[in-house]
């Protein structure tokens, strides 16, 4: 697999693509960038398969629309977060200024343990609730998509949003912690990181 990342849109939060090692299959994760632009600063258009999202923050899907309508990809999310895109108090739109902003209704209610197909290979889901109660991570051999779970130099999401639980998100960094050191960690928010880098700043979860 492969991860492309496109960081920091308006909002601060992260984009990624992950496509197969044909880089003709893909998904997109968080769409905060607009399809257009992703494609363009890809150069190339693979076949998108899923638009997913970590967790059902707006700032986290603010082109989700527009990818839908541009590949007619299914629209994935935890299972407990499902609720939160047409709830502009779940989905923090009010208070990131977006007012009463919906973003419809997703296909697909995921599951821990789930297995998302990217051409012939397969992004698992990890549901990792804390910092919302559908908050999920994303995970192949070598990369997690962490979400707003896990953030690089020991940090780790706010659980004070709507369906916030501080303990459940101490677990959820903690099984983290036990994937391979090497994995590569792609955050909802800033730079990328390891879990080996992460695990000396989360030793008091264990
Ligand atoms: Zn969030």
């Amino acid at each position: 697999m492969i991860v492309k990342s496109f960081p920091r849109n308006g909002m601060g939060s992260n984009c990624y693509v992950v496509l197969d090692d044909s880089q003709r299959h893909a998904v997109v994760v968080d769409p905060s960038f607009s399809y257009d632009r992703v494609v363009a600063l890809l150069g190339f258009t693979p076949d998108f398969q899923g638009i997913l999202l970590t967790h059902g923050h707006a700032d986290h899907m603010l082109s989700l629309k527009n990818w839908r309508e541009s590949t007619g990809a299914s629209v994935m999310i935890g299972r407990a977060d499902a609720y939160a895109l047409d709830d502009p108090e779940a989905s923090c739109a009010s208070l990131l200024g977006l007012g009463n902003r919906r973003f419809g209704e997703p296909d697909v209610r995921l599951s821990d343990g789930e297995e998302i197909a990217v051409g012939s290979e397969r992004l698992r889901v990890i549901s990792t609730p804390g910092h919302t109660s559908g908050s999920l991570c994303y995970y192949c051999t070598g990369h997690l998509l962490s979400g707003d779970t896990l953030f690089a130099s020991g940090g780790i999401g706010r659980s004070d949003l709507f369906g916030g639980d501080e303990s459940a998100l101490h677990a959820s960094v903690a099984r983290l912690m036990k994937l391979p050191r090497d994995t590569v960690v792609y955050p909802g928010h800033g730079p990328e990181t390891t879990i080996g880098n992460e695990i000396c700043f989360h030793r008091y979860f264990h």
